[in-house]
């Protein structure tokens, strides 16, 4: 399995981001802990290899937001692949267990510049950016995001997408400021407005993301749910629960009318281990009612990602790679899943992101018939 992974033996990137975290845990003062934070999360950001950054004399040319503290580090795993300055420290601060805690937590995520990789390396096929025709998770004003429908139209129609499915909160999330049903009626009037004006280039899809309970029901009637072409299914809460969770995630993929299971993990990065199921089990279960298993490419989420996709592959299901952007500039966060889904070898027809409009339609339609 390792050898068909970009990079994953020499992804550097990921290497130091991970080590200037470390070195970020272990601080005393508040202000050099966000800058080793920040010298990390601009590790991770880079779209090339850090090597690519080293002078022909040994010194590293500037990077953003990476000082001389990090610049030494940097340099000493280029040098020589780890980093005592860091162990050190580590070792030092009585917190060595803690931070390994941590770094469990930053397993399985891409760094920028091994996407980036990942979608140019013929040899890995699958899913490609020329054949995705649209995202079907997203968030806009009408919920917690910045991106206006208009503005989603504009760069959806800029990215060279032929749909949006705009997903925003239900009402069971008020903390991330979940639409009321009345605003839902007001959203899909403004949303058949913009699809008159784009009609034949591009249509904004009605969906939203509905909220998994405890219990594995979701957080809207059936009702509601059929007023809407596309719904991701997500949980947001008991997401550091080390308890089995299997019977709550099976129970939200069977449940009619669900087309998505939207980040199923909830796991974040290097804080949050999210849902713990018998994922295999959960996965034949989505596989049977025709459910998809999203690939949520938001940096910090990444979730599920291509170790556990390798398991949804081989239970035969379908994958939706969406970007769960909150602005038009996180649209991007789109080729993030599409790179998951090329490592964990998803065939592209499983991926409803890449199929049209009458096809995506008609398979969330059938949702209503399990
Ligand atoms: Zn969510």
């Amino acid at each position: 399995m390792a050898k068909s992974k970009v990079g994953e033996d020499v992804d550097l990137n990921d290497r130091i981001a991970s080590l200037l975290r470390d070195l970020a845990s272990v601080q005393k003062s508040t202000q050099s802990r966000w800058g080793y934070k920040r010298a990390a999360a601009a590790i991770r950001n880079l779209d090339q290899p850090v090597q690519n950054f080293l002078e022909p004399d040994g010194s590293l040319r500037k990077i953003p937001n990476i000082g001389p503290a990090s610049t030494r580090v940097i340099l000493e795993v280029l040098r020589t692949g780890a980093s005592d300055l860091v162990a050190k420290a580590v070792a030092e601060s009585g917190r060595a267990s803690e931070v390994e805690r941590s770094r469990q937590l930053r397993a399985h995520f891409l760094t920028r510049a091994r996407v980036v990789a990942a979608l140019s390396d013929a040899n890995l096929g699958g899913p490609g950016l020329e054949g995705y025709r649209g995202d079907l998770q997203m968030h806009s004003t009408w919920s917690d995001g910045s991106q206006t429908l208009d503005d989603i139209a504009a760069a959806g129609i800029e990215r060279g997408y032929e749909y949006c499915a705009v997903t925003d909160h239900s009402y069971g999330l008020p903390i991330a400021g979940g639409v009321s049903m009345d605003d839902l009626g007001r959203q899909h009037a403004e949303i058949d407005r913009l699809n008159r004006r784009h009609r034949g280039r591009f249509t904004l899809l009605k969906g939203i993301e509905a909220n998994i309970r405890a219990d594995g029901t979701v957080d809207m009637s059936a009702d509601e749910l059929r007023l809407l072409q596309i719904v991701v299914a997500a949980p947001h809460s008991a997401l550091r629960s080390p308890h089995d969770q299997t019977a709550r995630m099976i129970a939200a993929v069977s449940t009619p009318g669900v087309n998505i299971l939207g980040h199923p993990r909830g796991r974040m990065y290097g804080s949050r281990p999210g849902v713990a199921a018998d994922w295999p089990r959960v996965f034949a279960a989505a596989r049977r009612s025709g459910v998809a298993i999203e690939i949520d490419g938001d940096p910090a989420r990444q979730d599920i990602d291509y170790d556990l996709a390798e398991a949804a592959v081989a239970a035969g299901c379908l994958f939706a790679l969406d970007s769960d952007a909150h602005s038009t500039g996180e649209l991007a966060y789109s080729e993030t899943a599409l790179a998951h889904a090329r490592l964990a070898h998803v065939p592209a027809d499983r991926v409803v992101n890449c199929w049209p409009l009458a096809r995506l339609l008609e398979w969330a339609e059938d949702s209503w018939r399990r």
